[in-house]
C-alpha cells in the first residue's frame, strides 16, 4: 500500500482509509491491478479481452471461441490468465457461463496461484455469515460468497462494475459507449463512500488509480462515491441502501444542497421528462437514434422555457439528445445541446469530476470539427483543468486532450499567419 494512507476505524462506518500526510489535489494516492477482471458477455465480441480496447476486427481464441484479442501480442500476454479458463470454457461449449461465474472462476484461478497451499480451505464451504457475505449474496454473485465464506478474515473484496466512457481519437466525437466490465480488488474495499468525495477512481487500462480531487489534510478520511453523485439525495440514499446496505450520513445528504435546484421548475412540466427516462435509456441501448432524438425533442419543446436547464431531468433528456445527434452526425445541433449542458455541469460538479471533464472534451471536439477553433481551444483548456486532476498527465485520455489542444494552437497560429 502506498505510504500516504493507512487503515483506521472511521466513526460510524467501520474500517476506512485515511491520509498519513498532506495529499495534494490531483495527486495519485493509490494504484492497483485488479485481482480478477472479465469482459461482460454483452461486449465480449467488441472488446479485446486483454487490454479492453474496442476493435472492429478481433482475433478469436480458436479453442474456446469466446476470448477475443486485438492482436497476437495481446493474446500471448493474456494466455497465462486465460489458459485455465479456456479449458473450462471449452468443456461447456456451446454454453457460455454468466459474467459473475466467469469472474468468480478467474478469481479462483488467481487465488490458486497465490495460495495453492491453502486450496482445500478455500474451496470448503461454511455457513458463516459475515457482512460481506450477506452483501455479496444480495448482489447476486453468490458463487463468490461461497468461495469466500472461509477466507473473509484474510481479506475483503471490492467489486466494481465499471461503466467507462470511450472517446475515440477518430472522428470529431465518438459517442459515449456504455459497457460493463467486472473488476475485483482487495484493499480498496476499505474506502468509504461520500456523496461529495475527496477522491476519484479512474482506470488506465486494467489498472485502477485513486486520485485526490481536493487537497486532503493529514488524518482526513479518503472517500469515493460508490454511485453517480448527480442525483437527488432521496435517490442516492435509496440506491446506497439497496446496493450497499447502509444509510449515508454525509454532509451533502444532511444539507440536501442541490435538491431544490435539481427539481426546479413546475413539476407538471418536468414530470413527463422524469417518467420518460427509462424509455430513453432503452432507445439508447437499442441504438434507435432517430426515434430517441425525436422523443427528446418532443419532451424538450414541451418543457421549453418553463423548466430551467438546471432541472436534472431536463439535463438527462438534453444529454440523450446530444448522444443521438452525435450518432446521427448532426454536429451543429449536437454542439448547441452540448453548450447548454456545460453551465449546468459546472454547477453540479464543484470538484473536478471525470464526467464533467469528458463532457467538456465532447463539446470541444464538436467546436473543433465545426472549425470554431478559438472556442474549441478554450473548452479544451477548461477540460484540461479537470482531467489533469482526475486522470493525471500520463493518462491516455489526457494525452489525447493535450494533442487536441496542440492542434488548435497550430491552427490558430496558421490563421494569424495568413491574416498578417
Ligand atoms: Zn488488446
Ligand atoms: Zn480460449
Ligand atoms: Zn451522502
Amino acid at each position: 500500500m502506498a505510504p500516504k494512507l493507512e487503515r483506521f476505524v472511521s466513526p460510524g462506518k467501520g474500517n476506512g482509509l485515511r491520509a498519513t500526510g498532506r495529499i495534494l489535489k490531483g495527486e495519485l494516492v493509490f494504484s492497483a491491478e485488479p485481482l480478477a477482471n472479465c469482459v461482460s458477455k454483452k461486449v465480449s465480441r467488441d472488446v479485446c479481452h486483454h487490454c479492453f480496447t474496442r476493435c472492429e476486427t478481433l482475433l478469436r481464441c480458436s479453442q474456446c471461441k469466446m476470448a477475443r484479442y486485438c492482436n497476437i501480442t495481446c493474446q500471448k500476454q493474456a494466455w497465462s490468465v486465460h489458459k485455465t479458463e479456456c479449458k473450462c470454457l471449452r468443456s461447456l461449449l456451446p454454453r457460455i457461463p454468466t459474467d459473475s461465474v466467469r469472474l468468480a472462476a478467474r478469481l479462483i484461478f488467481a487465488l490458486v496461484n497465490v495460495w495453492s497451499h491453502s486450496l482445500f480451505q478455500l474451496f470448503s464451504y461454511s455457513k458463516h455469515k459475515s457482512g460481506i457475505l450477506v452483501k455479496m449474496s444480495k448482489l447476486n454473485i453468490f458463487p463468490l460468497s461461497l468461495i469466500f465464506a472461509h477466507s473473509f478474515s484474510l481479506f475483503s473484496i471490492f467489486l466494481l462494475f465499471l461503466h467507462p466512457i470511450f472517446i475515440s481519437p477518430s472522428g470529431p466525437v465518438c459517442p459515449s459507449f456504455l459497457s460493463s466490465y467486472c473488476f475485483l480488488f482487495y484493499s480498496l474495499s476499505l474506502l468509504n463512500h461520500d456523496c461529495r468525495p475527496n477522491c476519484v477512481m479512474v482506470f488506465e487500462g486494467t489498472k485502477l488509480q485513486l486520485r485526490a480531487v481536493r487537497e486532503i489534510n493529514p488524518e482526513e478520511e479518503l472517500t469515493i462515491s460508490y454511485i453517480e453523485t448527480l442525483s437527488l439525495t432521496e435517490d442516492r440514499q435509496r440506491q446506497l441502501e439497496e446496493q450497499y446496505h447502509f444509510t449515508c450520513h454525509c454532509q451533502r445528504c444532511g444539507c440536501k444542497d442541490t435538491d431544490g435546484l435539481m427539481v426546479s421548475g413546475e413539476e407538471v412540466s418536468w414530470r413527463p421528462m422524469m417518467e420518460s427516462l427509462s424509455r430513453l435509456d432503452e432507445l439508447k441501448a437499442e441504438s434507435n437514434w432517430q426515434v430517441l432524438l425525436e422523443s427528446c425533442k418532443h419532451l424538450l419543446s414541451a418543457a421549453s422555457s418553463v423548466v430551467p436547464d438546471e432541472n436534472l431531468y431536463k439535463l438527462r433528456v438534453t444529454d440523450a439528445a446530444l448522444d443521438a445527434c452525435i450518432h446521427l452526425g448532426y454536429w451543429e445541433e449536437a454542439l448547441g445541446l452540448g453548450l447548454r449542458t456545460l453551465p449546468v455541469y459546472r454547477q453540479y460538479y464543484p470538484d473536478p469530476h471525470p464526467v464533467h471533464g469528458v463532457q467538456l472534451m465532447r463539446v470541444g471536439k464538436l467546436q473543433h470539427y465545426l472549425e470554431h477553433i478559438s472556442e474549441a481551444a478554450d473548452t479544451f483548456k477548461q477540460a484540461y483543468q479537470i482531467i489533469k486532476v482526475t486522470h493525471g498527465d500520463t493518462h491516455s485520455l489526457t494525452k489525447d486532450l493535450l494533442m487536441k489542444m496542440e492542434e488548435c494552437r497550430a491552427e490558430i497560429d496558421q490563421q494569424s499567419f495568413h491574416n498578417n
